[in-house]
């Protein structure tokens, strides 16, 4: 059985005198335990506010969720603020993008990996300071005893995202969501903290959720990918069916649109034309369909619905057919 199962996930932002907004649509997937499994699309396709839903993060009065969020026997969904507070506390841990503003300004490092340790694993001051110096030392902080007395803006950008890293780590969670946690680095230390995540699912078991707009970080990483637009999966693919041979034509365009190392100097990324922005709605049409280079007019007139296809899932009435020319090897 799944660690996590996601079903029918919906997000609606509803304001006073703007109308309601559907963000996250019908989204289903499940994740085991050390399994990694990528959520993948342009910005504002609808990453963030899964994961926020699924950690019970959004905001009470404006965001209306629906589905359900089955962890372990529990649908998250269904649970107070408080035994929310004490499931992310315990089983549930997750790294931003921006470890800056996830960290407390005024706390040193170490005593917010203490506190986490203190109040969700019942250690005493000196066992958790013990702790929390193997973790920063475990996610590859040199000198970890020096660091732990030092505050977040004394550290490098790579340095904090590894300690928010070592603090989403200190309760020790069942399920890690990242999102976009190697975004706002320079492509070195990028490496290293994919790796650093890699090494932990391998090693703990944790179930990961790794979102990303990136689809190297997605070859690099994932098992499954989940590939999202306009707050709907339209393809589902393990990573190397993916890579080989992906099916729905807003994947081409996202394979198509990583730089490759081999291209012809001075050749253009291909981007997919157009932006999530210029949606037509899901309700009648497929909401790729006004940039998409495949589309027939029943794209515009029936919703496509997410059905099985060779092996992995597909929104899409006019599929890629054949495997074309890849800009990252799986
Ligand atoms: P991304 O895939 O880039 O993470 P998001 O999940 O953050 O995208 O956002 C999906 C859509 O939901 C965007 O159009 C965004 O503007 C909208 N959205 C996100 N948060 C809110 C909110 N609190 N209120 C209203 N709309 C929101
Ligand atoms: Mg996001």
């Amino acid at each position: 059985m799944a660690l996590l199962e996601v079903r029918d996930l919906s997000v609606t932002f509803k304001r006073k005198g703007v109308r309601p907004f559907t963000a996250v649509d019908g989204v289903s997937f499940d994740v085991e335990p050390g399994r990694t499994v990528g959520l993948v699309g342009e910005s504002g396709s609808g990453k963030s506010v899964t994961a926020l839903a699924i950690m019970g993060l959004l905001p009470k009065r404006g965001a209306e969720v629906g589905g359900s969020v089955r962890f372990e026997d529990t649908d998250l969904l269904t649970l107070s603020d408080r035994q929310l507070r004490d499931k992310r506390g315990r089983d549930l841990g997750m790294v931003f993008q921006d470890p800056l503003s996830s960290l407390n300004p005024v706390i040193p490092i170490g005593l917010q990996i203490t506190e986490v340790l203190e109040r969700h694993r019942g250690m005493s001051r000196k066992q958790a300071s013990g702790e929390a110096e193997q973790l920063l030392g475990r996610v590859g902080i040199p000198d970890p005893t020096r660091r732990l007395s030092e505050y977040p803006h004394q550290l490098s950008g790579g340095m904090r995202q590894r300690a928010l890293i070592a603090i989403a780590l200190a309760c020790k969670p069942r399920l890690l969501i990242a999102d976009e946690p190697t975004t706002a680095l320079d492509v070195t230390i990028q490496a290293q903290i994919l790796a650093l995540l890699s090494e932990l699912v391998r090693d703990t078991g944790t179930a990961l959720i790794m979102i990303t707009h990136d689809l190297g970080v997605v070859a690099g990483l994932c098992d499954e990918v989940n590939v999202m637009y306009g707050g709907r999966i339209v393809e589902r693919a393990e990573r190397h069916a993916l890579f080989a041979a992906a099916r729905h034509p807003y994947t081409h365009g996202l394979l198509e649109s990583i730089p490759r190392l081999d291209a012809p100097r001075g050749e253009k990324l291909v981007p997919i034309k157009g932006s999530v922005a210029d949606n037509i709605p899901w309700d009648s049409a497929c909401a790729f369909a006004p940039r998409c280079p495949n589309a027939l007019d029943r794209c515009r007139q029936v919703r496509p619905e997410l059905l099985p296809d060779h092996g992995g899932m597909l929104r899409c009435h006019n599929p890629v057919g054949h495997a074309v020319k890849q800009g990252v090897r799986a």
